[in-house]
C-alpha cells in the first residue's frame, strides 16, 4: 500500500468536515465523550495483533514493549474518557455573593473545546505519542474534532489504529469527521493543516525542530492558535557526592539501563550526567563503563534517527574536550546505535552549545566538575527540561539545596533517586517543561490536566438556569466538583 501526501483538495474537505462534526461533537455530553473513548480503547483491543505486528515491521521495537504500550494507550483512552465525565477539569465556579460594594453577582465560569485539533505524533511511540494516543484522547475527551497527520515512519500501523477511530465514531453515531487522518511526508501538508484558518489547536510530540517550526507557523497566522509541541529534553542527573560515595556501583547500574531502555529513544532518556570529581567518581565511571561495554546495539527505529543518532555523536565525539568514556564493544551497523557514554569536564561543556542539545538514541555525557561552583554553573546553563534527577542523600539535599533552587526553574518533573525514563498516566504527573522540552511549561501532555490544552474558560453572566451548561446550574445535575461562592462542593 502506498502513502501518497494527501491533496490540498483532501486536505480542505479533511478540514471542512472536521469543523462540520465539531458543531456537533461540542454539544455532546461529558458522558457521551467517555463513551468515545471507551469505544476506542475496546476497537483498538479487537486490533491489538495486527497493530502490533504492523508496529514491529515498522519501527524495530520488540514485541513486548510494542503490546505493553498498546495497554498504556488503552489505559489514556479509559482515563482521560473518565476524567472528562468526572467534570473536574472543568473547574466549574459560580459566584452569586455580592460584591464589596453590596452589587449583585452572578458569574459561572467553565470550559469549552477549541475546535478541530491537528496531531502529530513522534516515531518512538507509535501508539502511546500517535494516532490514538495521548494528544488524540485528550482532545476528544475536552470536545474537539481531531485530525490526525500519520507519522511517515508508521504509516501501516497509523492506517490501522484511525480504521479503529473511525469505527468507534461511527458505532457511537457521530459524524465521521470527529476523526479525520491524512498522510504527510513532505512538511507541506503539515504547513497547509495548521495555517488553516479552521484549526484551532495544535498537538505535537518530536523533535525541537519539527516542534518549533509547527509552533512559528502558528503564530504567523492571522489568527495564532496554541502549538502543544512536547520535545527532546537532556534530562539532566545530578549524581551529588554523598549519594555517589554510598551506590557508585548501583547508580551506575541503574543509569546505564536507564540511558540505553529502548535504544535510548525515549524523550526521558538521561542524557546529561553531572558529578563532582572523586574516588567514588572514578569507581562509578569504572562501573558504568563495564556495562555499557557489554551492550548490544539494536536497529533504530528508522533510517532517519539512525542517520541523525550517528551524525549527532560523531559531531559530539569530535569536539576536542570530549572523550569516549565508554562505548558497546560489539559490532554495529549504521542502523543501530552503539550505546556509548561521552566525557567532558563542566568549562568544556559549557562553552559547547552543539553539546547541550540531545542526541536521540543510545549516548549520554558526563560533566565533570570540580568543585560546587562549576555544579551551580552548569545548573544555570541548562536550557528548559522535561526532567531533572537528583541522585542524593538527606546530607546532599541540604549542601545542594542551591542546585534544587536552580533547576526548579527549568523542568517540569523533579526527581529524587530515580530515573526519569517511565511516565506514570495520572493526574499527579508533569509531562512538559519550559523551552525546549515544550511549547508551553503551563501545561502537561500526560494525565488528566492534558485536557485542559484544548479548551479554554467561558463566564455566563446573569444567565438564567435553563440557558446554562449543566455543570453551571445550582442544582449540579452533574454531581460535579465545582468551587460554589468560594468552597469547593458536590
Ligand atoms: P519528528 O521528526 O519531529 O517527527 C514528528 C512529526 O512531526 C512527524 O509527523 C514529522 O513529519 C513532523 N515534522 C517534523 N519536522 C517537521 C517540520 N519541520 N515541519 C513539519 N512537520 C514536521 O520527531 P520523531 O523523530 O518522530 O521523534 C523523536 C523526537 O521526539 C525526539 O526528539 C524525542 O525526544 C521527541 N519526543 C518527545 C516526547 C515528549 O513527550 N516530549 C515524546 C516522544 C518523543 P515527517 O516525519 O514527515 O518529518
Amino acid at each position: 500500500m502506498s502513502y501518497t501526501d494527501a491533496s490540498p483538495l483532501v486536505l480542505e474537505q479533511t478540514v471542512e468536515k472536521a469543523h462540520h462534526a465539531f458543531a456537533v461533537y461540542k454539544n455532546c455530553s461529558l458522558q457521551q465523550r467517555y463513551a468515545l473513548l471507551r469505544s476506542i480503547a475496546e476497537e483498538l483491543k479487537k486490533d491489538e495483533d495486527i497493530l502490533v505486528a504492523a508496529a514491529m515491521r515498522e519501527t524495530h521495537l520488540p514485541e513486548a514493549r510494542l503490546r505493553n504500550e498498546l495497554g498504556r494507550t488503552l489505559f489514556q483512552l479509559e482515563s482521560y474518557g473518565a476524567a472528562a465525565a468526572s467534570g473536574r477539569w472543568l473547574d466549574a465556579t459560580i459566584e452569586t455573593r455580592p460584591n464589596a460594594s453590596g452589587a449583585a453577582v452572578n458569574l459561572r465560569k467553565t470550559l469549552i473545546p477549541l475546535g478541530p485539533v491537528v496531531v502529530f505524533g513522534a516515531s518512538n511511540f507509535p501508539f502511546a505519542y500517535s494516532t490514538a494516543g495521548g494528544d488524540t484522547a485528550s482532545a476528544l475527551a475536552a470536545g474537539c474534532t481531531v485530525i490526525v497527520k500519520a507519522h511517515p515512519a508508521h504509516a501501516e500501523t497509523s492506517t490501522i489504529a484511525a480504521a479503529a477511530l473511525a469505527r468507534a465514531v461511527k458505532a457511537q453515531q457521530l459524524p465521521d469527521g470527529v476523526f479525520s487522518h491524512v498522510y504527510g511526508a513532505s512538511f507541506s501538508v503539515g504547513e497547509y493543516l495548521v495555517k488553516h484558518p479552521r484549526v484551532k489547536a495544535v498537538g505535537f510530540t518530536g523533535s525541537l525542530r519539527g516542534g518549533k517550526q509547527l509552533f512559528d507557523w502558528a503564530q504567523q497566522r492571522q489568527e495564532p492558535i496554541p502549538v502543544f509541541a512536547e520535545m527532546g529534553s537532556l534530562n539532566p542527573v545530578f549524581l551529588l557526592p554523598d549519594q555517589l560515595q554510598q551506590q557508585a556501583l548501583s547508580l551506575a547500574e541503574q543509569l546505564a539501563a536507564s540511558f540505553t531502555l529502548g535504544a535510548g529513544q525515549f524523550c526521558t532518556k538521561p542524557g546529561l550526567l553531572i558529578a563532582l570529581q572523586s574516588e567514588a567518581l572514578s569507581i562509578f565511571e569504572k562501573k558504568l563503563a563495564e556495562h555499557v561495554q557489554k551492550m548490544i546495539p539494536v536497529p533504530l527505529l528508522h533510517t532517519g534517527i539512525a542517520t541523525a543518532f550517528l551524525q549527532h555523536r560523531q559531531q559530539a565525539l569530535q569536539t576536542s574536550s570530549v572523550s569516549v568514556l565508554a562505548e558497546s564493544d560489539q559490532d554495529s551497523t549504521p542502523q543501530q546505535g552503539r550505546p556509548t557514554v561521552a566525557m567532558v569536564t563542566a568549562s568544556d561543556w559549557l562553552h559547547q552549545a552543539h553539546l547541550h542539545q540531545e542526541v536521540f538514541g543510545p549516548y549520554t555525557i558526563l560533566i565533570t566538575c570540580k568543585d560546587q561552583d562549576e555544579i551551580a554553573k552548569v545548573a544555570n546553563a541548562l536550557d528548559g527540561q522535561l526532567t531533572t534527577t537528583l541522585m542524593a542523600t538527606e546530607k546532599d539535599l541540604h549542601d545542594y539545596r542551591f542546585v534544587i533552587d536552580l533547576v526548579k526553574e527549568k523542568c517540569g518533573r523533579l526527581i529524587l533517586n530515580g530515573v526519569p525514563t517511565g511516565v506514570e498516566v495520572c493526574k499527579a504527573t508533569q509531562h512538559g517543561g519550559p523551552f525546549p522540552a515544550s511549547t508551553d511549561a503551563r501545561f502537561g501532555a500526560v494525565g488528566e490536566d492534558a485536557l485542559k490544552r484544548f479548551s479554554r474558560p467561558i463566564c455566563y453572566q446573569n444567565w438564567p438556569q435553563g440557558w446554562l451548561p449543566a455543570e453551571l446550574q445550582d442544582d449540579n445535575p452533574l454531581q460535579i466538583f465545582r468551587t460554589v461562592n468560594g468552597q469547593l462542593t458536590r
